[in-house]
């Protein structure tokens, strides 16, 4: 049959050629390939949890607003009410921002290689993405950068700092200098900040353009889906026109206000994770065929001889990290995230024995 009159020729060429973004399920008891905590609530918090959920109304829709746990954000933030939007995850606010700006150019730049939702979204949104390879020691390329911003004004710039997959921070002068040289909107995504301990909010007061992304998914909440936006309140108030009516269901907004209440629970559990990320660190690199990038964030980029082989290996070892298919710069790279003690020695007994000394 000809493909003249196919239903598929509706859909534009640019979606039918993305892949879409697709997470292996692959049955390991060891997951340290996506970036989560490896810490759940303990058995008496989910028990206090589940005691406030049972009261919830599931007839009524949720606060449409999300307004008391915006409030609740917005007091242990300091940053205003009006300027916090809420996104069933940072992915959904990801496209909110795509779908909002692109009335210049239609242009969207991002660093290579990055977290590939903020290329995906934008393909599939219709925009044309140019991407900035990161320099030798995968920070930004300012050059490069500043060269694209100047000929092609891209309406939005998306920066992970700290960097998935590569785990480092950025410049913060190299950043600051993309402020100063774009009129679009420079998304600052802090997925990871919590293991950086470095923020950009404070520079929302200089810069009207900053948007700043966060999410709940890296320090224990990655089921819960919820992704927090701070900006100036008349960037929110536009992009809250694209967020669609009860996009936070009601027990998302009430695990959340119970997180907020009890901010030890995430506070001890990511001290845990950075402790035992500075001991995975020398473990690993005592193993001599793994290169070990440094990182900032939950997790490590490794470059090792055969990739492939190797994630395959640790799987049959019952162990499951995330490879990179097809991609230049991280060819031969895994991404490992860091697990509890007991699953990082673990990996670690299992690469000893794959690459003895
Ligand atoms: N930004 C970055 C840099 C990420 O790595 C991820 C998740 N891998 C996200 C955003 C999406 O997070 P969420 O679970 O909040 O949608």
């Amino acid at each position: 049959m000809s493909d003249e009159g196919s239903i598929k020729n509706r859909i534009p060429r640019k979606v039918r050629s993305v892949s879409a973004y697709s997470v292996p399920r692959i049955d390991c008891s060891v997951r340290l390939d996506g970036n989560e905590s490896p810490y759940d609530l303990e058995a008496e918090e989910k028990l206090a949890l589940s005691k406030r959920l049972a009261k919830l109304p599931l007839n009524r829709y949720p606060d449409p607003e999300a307004l008391e746990l915006r409030t609740s954000l917005s007091r242990s933030s300091g940053f205003p009410v009006d300027g916090i939007l809420l996104g069933n995850g940072s992915d959904e606010i990801i496209q909110i921002i795509v779908e909002v700006f692109g009335g210049k150019s239609g242009r969207v730049l991002v660093p290579f290689p990055t977290f590939s939702m903020y290329r995906i979204t934008s393909l599939i949104l219709g925009k044309q993405v140019t991407e900035v390879e990161l320099d030798e020691n995968f920070d930004i390329d300012i050059e490069q950068t500043l060269e694209t911003i100047r000929t092609e004004d891209p309406d939005i710039i998306f920066l992970a700092t700290p960097n998935n997959p590569t785990g480092n921070c950025f410049s913060e002068e190299k950043v600051l200098e993309i402020l100063e040289a774009s009129d679009g909107a420079v998304v600052v995504d802090e997925a990871y900040c919590d293991f950086s301990k470095k923020s950009y909010i404070a520079h929302i007061d200089k810069y009207e353009n900053l948007l700043v992304l966060r999410t709940m998914s890296k320090v224990g909440f990655a089921g819960v889906r919820l992704g927090i936006l701070f900006a100036r309140p008349q960037i929110t108030h536009e992009v809250n026109k694209a967020r669609l009516p009860y996009n936070i269901n009601s027990f998302s907004q009430d695990v959340l206000s119970f997180v907020l209440e009890n901010p030890e629970v995430t506070q001890r559990k990511i001290g845990l994770i950075l402790r035992e990320r500075e001991r995975l660190r020398g473990e690993l690199k005592r193993i001599g065929k793994i290169n070990v990038y440094p990182t900032d964030a939950n997790f490590f980029l490794v470059r090792v001889p055969d990739a492939d082989s190797l994630f395959e290996e640790l799987i049959r070892k019952d162990i499951l990290v995330r490879r990179f298919r097809g991609e230049g710069r991280l060819v031969n790279c895994l991404r490992i995230t860091v697990g509890t003690r007991e699953e990082n020695d673990q990996l670690v007994q299992a690469l000893v024995k794959i690459f003895p000394s």
